[in-house]
């Protein structure tokens, strides 16, 4: 069996560098050497913005700009929308009797993502249950590889447990288990380093900012609070603009050369800065530039999401009756 890709992100804002680096990255790699579907995940958006009426729609044209900006090409990826896709909802329902309340709460993720809402006592029953649509979604694409951060290693196992439990009552293989592909920068730091880049939190450098913005960002950025004067030294480790180094200068012997200084002292903040600047404002203009024709042409950007959705509708389809059919329900 060849293996097939889903990927998915939350139009709950644009696209940031950590998904950059995170995943779409990848996905641009992939796509020469897999069949690869894209899912907007529409509907799980809404688990935790269900009274917004227009956040999430606003927001799907956005990602869309962002992976064509990227070099996502449609014509090698599906993209479509969620909420299109009746069958992922019905695959929902049906996952939903075969996990118990106490194993969505024990999932890690869900609870910090509940705690860093703040939820309180009035946890959409939706967003507890997101795991489960994941699992929806990801089967209903026999998807075996998932390109994801590393928040989302908690999700792919709670599908492979429900795909095991699915495959146990219907004595035979209906359902694949996936692996997760995860890239060298699985979880990028927010500027302040106190979080993971998220669209939610609000702290995040977008593939759309212009100069100004990533020039502001990259000002802000945490380093080490303990290197005052420039011939201190200095520490790399949970320093931000090391990190970004990392994780986006093309020269790797270069940055490694730049740390020692750094630790030796003689290496400004200032200076470090204005490097990791330069490459920023170098990797995000073109994607930027790309971005807003894109955005000048919506009607194409929809055409390009109808059309992914309507090919997704029979694949997906297909498992749901699968589904149904274990229970004796197509009569
Ligand atoms: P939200 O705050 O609405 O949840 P998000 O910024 O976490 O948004 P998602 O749409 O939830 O973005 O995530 C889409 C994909 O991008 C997932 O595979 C996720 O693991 C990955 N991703 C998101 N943020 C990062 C990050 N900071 N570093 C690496 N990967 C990330
Ligand atoms: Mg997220």
């Amino acid at each position: 069996m060849s293996d097939s890709i889903l990927t998915g992100d939350r139009p709950t804002g644009a696209l940031h560098l950590g998904h950059y680096v995170g995943s779409l990255q990848q996905r641009v790699a992939l796509q020469k050497k897999f069949p690869q579907t894209i899912l907007i995940a529409d509907m799980q958006a809404l688990t935790d913005n269900g009274t917004d009426l227009k956040k999430v729609s606003q927001n799907i044209i956005e990602v869309l700009a962002d992976y064509l900006a990227v070099g996502i090409d449609p014509t090698k990826t599906t993209i479509c929308q969620q909420s299109a896709l009746p069958a992922l909802a019905e695959l929902t329902m049906f996952y939903a009797n075969l996990v118990s309340v106490a194993r969505l709460e024990r999932n890690p993720t869900v609870k910090n993502e509940i705690a860093s809402k703040q939820f309180g006592d009035s946890i959409p029953a939706g967003f507890l249950t997101y795991p489960i649509s994941q699992a929806a979604d990801i089967t209903a694409f026999r998807a075996t590889l998932v390109p994801v951060g590393d928040d989302q290693l908690p999700m792919l196992e709670q599908t492979n447990e429900i795909v095991r439990k699915v495959n146990r009552l219907a004595d035979k293989h209906i359902l694949n288990e996936c692996k997760p592909l995860l890239s060298n920068v699985s979880r990028l730091p927010s500027v302040d380093g106190k979080n993971k880049m998220s669209k939610s939190l609000g702290n995040t450098i977008m593939l759309s900012s212009d100069e100004a913005e990533i020039r502001q960002s990259v000002k802000s950025m945490y380093t080490d609070p303990n290197h005052l004067r420039v011939s201190d030294p200095g520490q790399v480790e949970g320093n931000v603009v090391f990190t970004y180094l990392d994780a986006f200068h093309p020269d790797s012997h270069y940055v490694t050369q730049l740390k020692s200084e750094y630790r030796a002292g003689g290496l400004g903040d200032t200076k470090i800065k204005n490097i990791l600047e330069e490459c920023l404002q170098e990797l995000i203009r073109p994607i930027r530039e790309r971005r807003q024709v894109l955005m000048s042409d919506t009607s194409y950007l929809l055409g390009v999401l109808k059309a992914g959705t309507q090919k997704a509708q029979h694949v997906t389809s297909g498992v749901a009756q699968e589904i149904k059919a274990m229970y004796g329900l197509v009569l």
